[in-house]
């Protein structure tokens, strides 16, 4: 019988995903036989007996490794969705086996030697642009991952990149197992203070854990974070926050401590082999940023005022428990539970005073009608497309024409086995290269699923998140360009959060609120006076905000510059927090036993502060709107569409946003949106 993974997708729509067809048994052959296929094909170009060029060499390339790009895209699936103890016992096999391919690739001399040519003759070939810019990628790709290096050395590189890779899996596994875990409430006294939204998604996540008439806290961030916004009880505040925040700190089997400090001593290794002074120095080389050193000075900007505001905030909340006569200190699992006390007196607004105006499906709509405005894309169910959970549902994607664009896979509600928080997936890159293909992508959120049939109530963040994901949705689907590695969002990880965050701010348009913030009970459209409300309190807490990201951003990138002082994980990040000046009231976003972000691959290693570095462009880019005269303004959208969403990593990020907005983004719009006073001198 044939593998389902391996075949061309076939089906509607250019084909697509065989989800209904998976196994999970599937997927260890199916890699094995990618790998060896594009290893053969990546055999026959290094020799070919016709001397380099671009089409035999750089185009032959793009054309070969579709087997594995059809095979791990279902893989990735798989692995961030439906991560069963089956599926993680291949991915404990595989992982260090797909590093050591992709060694293999790129540890193949005759095949650098061709890209080697091929990039020394690319000014006097003939080549356009896209072609120039995708050699010089392909290039820089192969020598950063050690290309270069003589027989020893390579084999040292690729030692380490396959201990990296179990180290992984076994890092996400462990947090993942933590996620897994719950808080069970047995009494309605427990439940003080929480809304009735909570309460039934608590009821109903209770009932799936096999435990009905009780309620149960989800140790994940949309289970955790309401909890201690809204529970009037201080001692399971402290319960909840504690689990939370000791995700991978257990000093249990699965405790991560061990494992981070084993990656962070390997990836200082590797960057030294490398030529790099540091794993950050040899991360940052192909940002926007460019160096530790550019990313430290904006985040440093921001990180004092974001202090000297957390002060503020804490008085104001323990103004608020003295009131009260609490008797109490302000600790971490009190922020969320006073700033929101702070923030309905001072703003006479509450999250439980909204919520019920944000329903999970008319946010749906709101993105897609948003995606019309800007965009020209329109979106469409479609039934005739297989799925790997029933949860999930698709849209067809069409342009104004009525031209078929792309489907867009949405998977919102929180089950065991899939990983926390909310992402973007591209199933399939858009391309012009190898014939027109419909693009594919997916959001994949974890909101907990309340009564049946009753309507998902989402927090304002949330909703937030949501319209962020979707902005990578819309980076992916707007893709216009010729070969599949510049597509989409295959651009550095600090401008990949440029339209992302940059769609954020399209939730706040009256447009959208007015027509899609209905109340779940009545329909009746949210009240302008609300509307007004969370306007002015839109730049309430954030200190909290801006300190919780920040301080997870500067250990991320202190550690990776010197690995040698964080052998001590625990020692390491109370230390460093120490000498920030990390206020006693918090905690990092992301505490290190559990940072995802940094351990679970490379990709946001020494790269946490690209959201900030992203928001700098977000920020600005949204100006040009407001200057422009408003959110919608039809010349702007289209400047938008061509310089930024269409573009991948086809031009230089940097010289597409002045193409777009007619020079570079300064600091002093992304401190306006946080209520920051800018810095007396402008940043070098
Ligand atoms: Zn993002």
């Amino acid at each position: 019988m044939e593998n389902p993974l391996i075949p061309k997708w076939t089906g509607p729509h250019g084909g697509v995903p065989p989800f209904d067809k998976v196994k999970v048994a599937s997927f260890k052959p199916a890699l094995e036989a990618a790998m060896a296929e594009c290893l053969a094909e990546m055999d026959r170009i290094a020799n070919d007996p016709a001397p380099p060029t671009f089409a035999n060499t750089i185009e032959a390339m793009e054309k070969g490794g579709r087997m594995l790009d059809r095979v791990g895209n279902i893989y990735g699936v798989w692995s961030s969705t439906m991560r069963n103890a089956a599926f993680q016992e291949v991915e404990r096999e595989m992982e260090p086996k797909l590093a050591a391919f992709r060694d293999e690739v790129v540890q193949n001399e005759k095949l650098f030697r061709r890209i080697a040519a091929v990039y020394g003759a690319r000014e006097k070939s003939g080549l356009d642009a896209e072609q120039k810019r995708l050699t010089w990628l392909k290039y820089q790709d192969f020598a950063r991952s050690g290309a270069k290096l003589d027989a020893v050395a390579k084999k040292k590189l690729s030692d380490i990149n396959q201990r990296l890779a179990t180290l992984y899996t076994q890092f996400s596994q462990n947090v993942l197992a933590d996620e897994n875990t719950a808080l069970i409430l047995d009494s309605e006294t427990e439940l003080a203070g929480l809304p009735q939204s909570l309460r039934d998604a608590a009821a109903q996540a209770a009932k799936e854990r096999d435990q009905p008439g009780k309620w149960a806290i989800l140790n994940t961030r949309s289970s955790v974070e309401p909890f201690l916004t809204y529970s009037q009880r201080r001692d399971l505040r402290k319960r909840v926050w504690e689990a939370f925040v000791s995700r991978g700190d257990n000093g249990n089997e699965r405790d991560n401590k061990k494992i981070i400090a084993e990656i962070v001593k390997l990836r200082g290794e590797r960057a030294k082999l490398l030529g790099y002074a540091s794993h950050a120095h040899w991360r940052l080389e192909m940002s926007m940023a460019k160096t530790p050193e550019r990313a430290t000075q904006l985040m440093e900007a921001v990180w004092r005022p974001a202090v000297k505001r957390v002060a503020e905030e804490v008085a104001d909340m323990q103004a608020v428990a003295d009131k009260e006569g609490a008797g109490i200190r302000i600790e971490p699992w009190d922020y969320r539970y006073y700033a929101e006390k702070v923030r309905k007196a001072k703003y006479d607004v509450d999250d439980n005073e909204v919520m019920p105006y944000l329903q999970l499906e008319n946010l749906r709509e709101a993105m897609f009608w948003v995606a019309g405005e800007l965009l020209d894309l329109h979106f469409a169910p479609v039934k005739d497309v297989p799925v790997y959970h029933p949860d999930v549902r698709v849209w067809e994607v069409k342009d104004g024409a009525g031209r078929h664009v792309a489907l867009f896979y949405f998977d919102p509600y929180a089950r065991a086995d899939k990983s926390s928080g909310a992402w973007m997936n591209a199933y399939r890159n858009q391309e012009r290269f190898d014939g027109e293909v419909t693009t594919i992508v997916s959001n994949n959120s974890n909101f907990v699923k309340g009564k049946p049939g009753e309507p998902i109530l989402v927090s304002w963040d949330d909703a937030v998140t949501l319209f962020h994901e979707f902005g990578h949705a819309l980076h992916g689907i707007s893709s216009s360009v010729r070969y599949p590695s510049l597509s989409g969002t295959n651009v550095d990880r600090d401008y990949v959060e440029f339209p992302s965050q940059l769609l954020e701010h399209w939730l706040a348009t009256p447009e959208v609120l007015n027509k899609y913030a209905r109340h779940c009970k009545t329909g009746a459209s949210i009240p302008q006076s609300l509307v007004k409300k969370i306007e002015r309190a839109s730049k309430f807490n954030k200190g909290f905000e801006n300190v919780e990201y920040l301080s997870s951003a500067l250990v991320d990138m202190r550690m990776h510059l010197a690995p040698d002082k964080a052998s001590d994980i625990t020692e390491f990040e109370r230390g460093t927090l120490s000498a920030l000046g990390m206020p006693k009231e918090m905690v990092m976003r992301h505490r290190l036993p559990h940072f995802g972000h940094l351990f679970s691959s490379d990709s946001y290693s020494a790269g946490y502060y690209s959201y900030l570095w992203a928001d700098t462009l977000s920020a600005d880019a949204f100006e040009a709107f407001t200057e422009a005269g408003g959110a919608y303004d039809k010349g702007v959208a289209r400047k938008l569409r061509e310089y930024v969403f269409s573009t991948g990593n086809s031009v230089d990020p940097a010289e597409g946003y002045r193409a777009f907005r007619g020079r570079d983004a300064g600091i002093e719009a992304l401190m306006r949106r946080r209520g920051f006073a800018p810095p007396l001198h402008r940043q070098q």
